[in-house]
Parts: structure tokens; sequence; C-alpha cells
């Protein structure tokens, strides 16, 4: 039996890993919960699952909601620091690290220093600590599995005996990191000024949070996954390329020198690699249903255009600074996608304010988690004062 702990259990890839748990009670039981600070629907999952432990990480120590968690046999704990303690519990086995952005960074760091299992669906994590978080899990004997669709398929479509950053080795040519071009591939460009959050958040295919799918539509969701994957499996950006898949139905690929190419596909629920990072090197049913090719009947395919997605730009360029420039552009993103989902700022802003975060900060070598914390909240503000600046 595998103990979980899911930080971030009341957001979309929180409910799906509940999902999946609740068919495999032989499997799992679920140790902890965590939610920012969203009481009810914490509430539910601890009468739904019984875990022992709750968290509300964003919130301060309250005795009526402690009274209200014990009445349901779960001791509830709050602010960041019990996301790191449970992240390390003992009778931990699994850590889902499924909270959004860099609030998930400690917390999965403290994982992987544990040596737990860690499925990361916290792209943030790698995109702003990348090798501190690898040595941290390679130190500690951590085991990572990427829960991220594309690079759960990449894992899925590698050699077993791949080594990171041995591509030639195995063979290997390129990565190919798909992703559908979000819901205004198709709009012309001069009226990306005036999509609302409403029209950006409703993804074609995936359901998902707000702050990704914002992501999505701008295609910084693959500038963090470009680098995302790099990190994880040892690639130079020019190892990878992105492709523009509008059915996403093929979650990445592989490419290798005989000519030989090995998708991953399936339906696009996040059900399947959930399911896979839990149960591997097996597979296990997630309730998701095979691919029905008839009614697919067809895939696409497009080279992304970047005066169309300048945020993909910006990713390759933090990517090529090095350092602490993509914990800079992660954390000025966070801020951007935030005004715009609350209408302060166009859509076409976000990546106004991106760029100029970008030019702006000082790059560093990175060192430590303080000091990324640190670029982390220096980015913000000046993202935030930047912002202040706008016009709508
Ligand atoms: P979501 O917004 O639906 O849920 C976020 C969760 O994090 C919630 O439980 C919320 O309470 C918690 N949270 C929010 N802010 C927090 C803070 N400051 N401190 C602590 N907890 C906080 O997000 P999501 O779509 O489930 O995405 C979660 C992560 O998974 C993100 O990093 C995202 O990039 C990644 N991801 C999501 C999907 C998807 O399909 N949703 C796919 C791939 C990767
Ligand atoms: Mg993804």
């Amino acid at each position: 039996m595998q103990q979980v702990v899911i930080l971030g259990a009341t957001g979309s890839i929180g409910s799906s890993t509940l999902s999946v748990i609740a068919q495999h009670p032989d499997k799992y039981s679920v140790l902890a919960v965590s939610a920012n600070t969203d009481v009810e629907k914490l509430k539910d999952i601890c009468k739904r699952v019984s875990p022992q432990v709750a968290i509300l990480s964003g919130l301060k120590p309250c005795s009526n909601l402690t009274a209200e968690f014990e009445a349901l046999k779960t001791q509830l704990l709050f602010g960041e620091q019990a996301l790191c303690d449970m992240a390390a519990h003992p009778n931990c086995d699994v850590v889902m690290a499924a909270i959004v952005g860099a609030a998930g960074l400690p917390s999965s760091l403290a994982a992987a220093n544990a040596g737990k299992k860690v499925l990361l669906a916290n792209k943030e994590s790698l995109v702003i600590a990348g090798e501190l978080f690898l040595n941290a899990v390679i130190e500690n004997k951590a085991q990572l599995l990427p829960i991220d669709s594309e690079h759960n398929a990449i894992f899925q479509c590698l050699p077993q005996n791949f080594k990171r950053s041995h591509l030639a080795e195995s063979g290997i040519r390129k990565v190919l990191l798909t992703g559908s071009g979000g819901p205004f591939r198709n709009v012309p460009l001069d009226e990306l000024e005036h999509k609302t959050p409403e029209q950006a958040v409703a993804h074609p295919n995936w359901t998902m949070g707000k702050k990704i799918s914002v992501d999505s539509a701008t295609m910084m969701n693959k500038g963090l996954e470009l680098i995302e994957a790099c990190h994880l499996f040892g690639l130079k950006a020019k190892d990878v390329e992105v492709v523009i898949h509008p059915q996403s139905v093929i979650h990445s690929m592989v490419s290798y020198i005989d000519g030989s190419v090995i998708a991953q596909m399936g339906q696009p629920d996040m059900r399947t690699p959930i399911g896979y990072g839990l149960a591997w090197p097996e597979r296990i049913e997630t309730g998701v249903e095979p691919l029905d090719f008839f009614a697919v009947s067809q895939l696409d395919f497009e080279q992304p255009d970047l005066n169309r997605y300048p945020c993909l730009g910006l990713a390759y360029r933090a990517f090529e600074l090095g350092g602490t420039a993509p914990a800079a552009l992660n954390a000025a993103n966070e801020i951007s996608v935030a005004a715009f989902l609350q209408n302060r700022i166009k859509f076409t802003d976000i990546a106004k304010v991106n760029q100029f975060v970008l030019e702006e900060v000082v790059v560093q070598a990175v060192e430590s988690l303080e000091q990324l914390l640190m670029v982390d909240q220096t980015a913000r503000k000046m993202a935030s004062k930047y912002i202040e600046t706008m016009v709508i």
C-alpha cells in the first residue's frame, strides 16, 4: 500500500489524482491533501477519502476550522511549512506535486530532498530550479516521474535504459514537443489584444486550471515545457522541436536516427499520465476511454509562429541566458497572467510584461533555493510596477 501526499489536491490535477486513486483502494491511500485557501473543497475531499492530514497553506491557524476537520478525523495544519513537512513525512511514499506556480517549488524540493517518489505536475519547479532540483533528486535517490502530459509521453517513448543527456547513445535525433496552439491559433493577429480572460481559458481540448490555460493560449506553457524537458532529459534547446498539433491526440514524440518516430497517443485526459506515474513501471486502469481513431479521423501539424506566440520566443531566450533567467521569466509571467485574469491588462500585454522583466533583470548563476525565491520576488515586483504604467 502506497501512502500518497497530494499537494494542490483541490486543483485540476489534484482532482484527477484523487479520481485515479479512488479506483485502486488496494494500492494507494491518501495520507495528506493540501489547498491554498479553499476550505469547502478541502473539506469535501476529507469527507470522501479521510486523509490523516489536511493542509490550508495560505491560511493562519484557526481553532474553529481545526475542530471542523477533527470531526472528520483529519488533523488540520496551516501555513506553507506544513507542505514541506508532509512532503518529507516518514510515512509518505509518493508526493503528487500539483500546486500551481513558484509556490510549489519549496515542497517539491522538500520531497526530492527526502528521497520520495515525486510525481511532478508543477513544471515551474524545474523551470525555476533546474539543475538544483535534479541534483536534489539524484543525491537523495528520489524518483522523479513527469506528470506533465508531454514529458510523460516523452518518458514513455524513450528507451528504458535512456540516460539523461545521452541522446547519441540511444540513437535519438530529436524530441518533438507537441502543443495544441490554444484557442487563438487561427484568430487574426490584430484581434488578439481584444481577447478576454473567458475566451483565453476556454481551451479547445484540455480542462485545466486558469493559469495554465492562459499559458496555453500564449504558448508560454510550451516555453516552460521546453525548459522543463531540457532539464528532465538533459537536452539542449536545439534537440527539441515544438510542433503545433491542434487535436492534442499525440502528446509528444521521440525521433530516432533510423527514421523511426515514436509517439504516445491518447485522449487529452490527465488521468493517463497520473496513472502511469503512480504505477510505473506497471500500468493501471485510470477510467480514460481508449482513443477512437475513427472519431479523431485526422491529425494536423503546424510550425509555431513566434509573432503569434512571442512568449514562446521569450522562453527560448531565458533558457539560453540560463542561471536565474527562467525563474525571473516565470515570476513575471505569473504576475502578468494574474493581471490579465483580473482584466487589468490586455492579452497581448502578457508578453510585453514578460519581455520587460527578462530584459531588465540581472541574471545570476543558480546557488540556492533562497536565492531563487529572492529572484522570484524581485521579478514579481518589477512586473507589478511595469503593469502600473500600462493603460488598458
Ligand atoms: P489549479 O489552479 O487547478 O490548482 C492549483 C492547486 O494549487 C489548488 O489546489 C490550489 O489550492 C493550490 N494553490 C494555488 N496557489 C497556491 C499557493 N500559493 N500555495 C499553495 N497552494 C496553492 O492548477 P492545475 O491546473 O491543477 O495545475 C497544477 C500544476 O500542474 C501547475 O504547475 C500546472 O502547470 C501543472 N499541470 C497541469 C495540467 C492540467 O491539466 N491541469 C497539465 C500539466 C501540468
Ligand atoms: Mg503539458
